[in-house]
């Protein structure tokens, strides 16, 4: 097909659609499309996607057929294009036998425009056949994240499209959908059989949402968050609790504090009540609601000027699907994440609920045969309760395990279910793992966000977060730093004029800050703020896994300050959490005792442990290991006590001293260790190989 002239396309937008302009992007999409080419489109919702499918297809002329998920967006979708004149008709499940073959001889005939289709229907024998009599003027798969089984909304009938598609002809294909990863981008591609498609991932830079960060106990949140929202201009406000319980409790105490109108909204409440609370939210009636993440879902409110939430999110999509609320008219919004690391462990026991252990699949699925059962029945056999039995079922169900008929009755399916499950389960925790490392990172919030969808539109700092802008913070405030401080700031300065661009971890253990890691990273933040430092996100590939890490150098401004340290040390701000301030100056020689009590625990454990050490794994007992079992163990206790897990679960005794025992020099050693398989390598992997490097260096 002749490529569509430019003039052509804005003729047809204003007759056909009546729009008078393209938006951002629309047109060199649709130019692209009419001209033929293949394309992958990953765009927020409500950014205009779908005109990107129906006015190339209109252009090139003939029936674009459009693979949808749901049929209430297909019905949706196939009203509106008829109301605007155009011949667009649907085939699912909802429909008449009658009917879907009216439809069927329309398209054959000619005589239609858009073809809206369920991807089930491509495994209805003989559907694809008849399809394929004609030539489609463009194939379009809308919410394309469901064909990955990264994505969040995996659905096994999409993958149908990897065989099918290609049996269609040689249409154009486009892929429409408003999240994905760049890992999630690639599997759809790769899916529909168009690895070299064009993409074009756009929109996802929110300029008027100005994202704050703040570590903070679990017991001050609340306390912070009515405090923030006092104020009449951050309001309408929605609070992201992470359970149903916490935001019952939260908006019942903010309801007594009066000062603002709000409601807690769950899936757990009735219905009816849920609905009146969003009704009065969405009329005004009510200032804040504190939801769990069941709010949200297809919520129209422009004026939302502040989304708060009390807890890490579950992953990066999701944080990003709630702060995304906000400020939809245009309007100076807020996003302020109020968290600690230990929050993780909350998402970690929900994602243990919804992504049980294979073996429990397993299990489920060694009681299936080819005759449809009962799920009580199921349930008696497999001692599981009902709800267990259920979240299983449905992952088997989606993965292929099982087969589930109208009555919800269940039969065997195939076998091949464990690799897509273990993936999808895999993928889950590390996205969560991402979020909680979201905070700690030192650049511009909204870059990270919009890097993290591989949207290109990353050089520019937002200039309003609380990286970019921290004077202009809510939730932190500012101080000098402490003489403790200052002593590792110089030291960080020397470090770096002595040996420039080096791995953070590296850095923290030559600094030698007798301070725990995070404080140190709060330190290299506000020399990051100051401009003294570039921090640069990198990674390793190791055995298809990417390993990120960070390094960091001087600026020109950092070298300059390294000449006088003392004086731009003493100008230095670092960030603190206001309100809080004046408990902490109280407290100022606490992080130093504490410090003292750990460094104390890890020497004596060095101890004893390198005495009990059996010798087996420490060969003739080199300095080496020694040392090393003395540094991972420090590490670890520091760690364990960040995370607020025992130290166990960070890495066992026998983990541990294997891994002094090998004195690793990259991820592959690391891996053949017996204990250290990928998750701990992802977790760990750079420290502990920093750890085993800094021990030898000073032998
Ligand atoms: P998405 O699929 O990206 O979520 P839609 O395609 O549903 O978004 O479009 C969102 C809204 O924007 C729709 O109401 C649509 O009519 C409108 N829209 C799309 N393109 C234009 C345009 N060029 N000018 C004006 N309105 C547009
Ligand atoms: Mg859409």
């Amino acid at each position: 097909m002749q490529k569509q002239p430019t003039q052509g396309l804005t003729a047809l937008l204003s007759e056909r659609f009546g729009f008078a302009s393209f938006r951002p992007h629309q047109q060199a999409i649709c130019e692209a499309v009419t001209a033929g080419e293949d394309a992958l489109v990953v765009m927020p919702t409500g950014a205009g996607k779908s005109l990107t499918y129906q006015l190339p297809g209109v252009a090139r002329g003939g029936t674009t057929l459009v693979i949808s998920p749901l049929i209430a967006l297909i019905e949706d979708q196939a009203q509106k294009l008829s109301s605007m004149g155009f011949r667009a008709e649907r085939i699912h499940s909802g429909l008449s036998r009658e009917k879907s073959r009216s439809v069927c001889f329309s398209y054959l005939d000619g005589d239609l425009d858009f073809l809206f289709i369920a991807p089930e229907r491509l495994g209805v024998p003989g559907f694809v056949e008849m399809l394929a009599k004609r030539r489609l003027a463009l194939v379009a798969v809308d919410e394309a994240h469901c064909i990955s089984h990264w994505g969040h909304d995996f659905r096994p009938d999409y993958r149908m499209l990897r065989e099918r598609i290609p049996r269609l002809g040689e249409s154009p294909v486009i892929a429409l959908t408003a999240t994905a990863t760049p890992k999630v981008q690639d599997d759809i591609l790769v899916q529909l059989g168009r690895p070299r498609a064009n993409r074009f991932i756009h929109g996802f830079r929110r300029e008027n949402i100005a994202i704050e960060m703040v570590e903070m106990t679990v017991s001050e949140r609340a306390d912070t968050a009515c405090r923030l929202l006092a104020t009449k201009g951050r309001r309408p406000a929605i609070i992201y609790a992470p359970t149903r319980k916490q935001a019952e409790s939260v908006a019942a105490q903010l309801g007594r504090e009066r000062r603002f109108k709000c409601a807690a909204y769950h899936a757990g409440m009735p219905p009816k009540e849920r609905d009146e609370v969003q009704r009065a939210f969405l009329t005004g009636e009510l200032e804040v609601i504190v939801a769990t993440i069941a709010f949200g879902m297809g919520i129209d409110k422009s004026d939302i000027r502040t989304v708060v939430h009390l807890a890490l999110p579950g992953s990066v999509e999701a944080y990003y699907q709630e702060i995304g609320r906000a400020g939809r008219d245009g309007e100076p919004s807020l996003a302020v994440l109020l968290y600690s690391y230990a929050d993780i462990r909350v998402q970690e026991f929900f994602h243990e609920r919804s992504y049980p252990e294979p073996q429990i699949l397993e299990d489920v699925a060694s009681h299936l045969d080819h005759e449809y059962i009962d799920p009580e029945d199921l349930a008696d056999q497999v001692d599981l309760d009902m709800e267990k039995l259920q979240v299983v079922l449905h992952k088997l169900r989606i993965h292929g395990g099982a087969v589930i008929d109208f009555d919800e009755r269940v039969r065997v399916g195939h076998d091949r279910w464990r690799d897509t499950y273990i993936e999808q389960r895999e993928h889950k925790s590390s996205q969560l793992r991402l979020m909680a490392r979201f905070p700690e990172s030192t650049g511009c919030r909204m870059i990270t966000l919009v890097r993290y969808f591989g949207d290109k539109d990353a050089d520019q700092a937002c200039g309003t977060c609380d990286v970019c802008a921290p004077k202009s913070t809510t939730v932190r405030e500012f101080r000098t730093p402490t003489t403790k401080e200052a002593r590792v700031l110089a030291g960080i300065l020397d470090a770096l004029i002595e040996w420039d661009d080096q791995a953070t971890g590296r850095l923290f253990r030559e600094v030698g800050t007798g301070m725990p890691r995070r404080e140190f990273e709060a330190l290299l933040g506000a020399l990051v703020r100051a401009d003294w430092l570039v921090i640069e996100n990198t990674s390793f590939e190791k055995e298809g896994r990417n390993i990120p890490y960070r390094r960091v150098r001087l600026s020109a401004a950092g070298r300059r300050a390294a000449q006088r340290p003392t004086d731009a040390i003493g100008k230095l701000q670092l960030t603190v959490v206001a309100e809080k301030s004046s408990q902490r100056a109280k407290k100022s020689t606490g992080p130093t005792i504490r410090k003292k009590a750990n460094v104390e625990k890890a020497t004596s454990c060095k101890k004893t442990k390198t005495q009990e050490l059996p010798t087996s794994v420490r060969p003739s007992g080199t300095e080496a290991s020694t040392a090393l079992v003395a540094r991972i163990r420090a590490w670890r206790l520091e760690e364990s006590r960040h995370r607020g897990v025992p130290a166990f679960r960070i890495l066992t005794d026998r983990t541990l001293e294997a891994v002094a025992a090998a004195g690793p020099r990259n991820a592959v050693q690391l891996l053949a260790i017996k204990g250290i398989g990928p998750r701990l390598l992802e977790l760990y992997g750079e420290e502990l190989l920093e750890l085993v490097v800094a021990v030898d260096s000073q032998l």
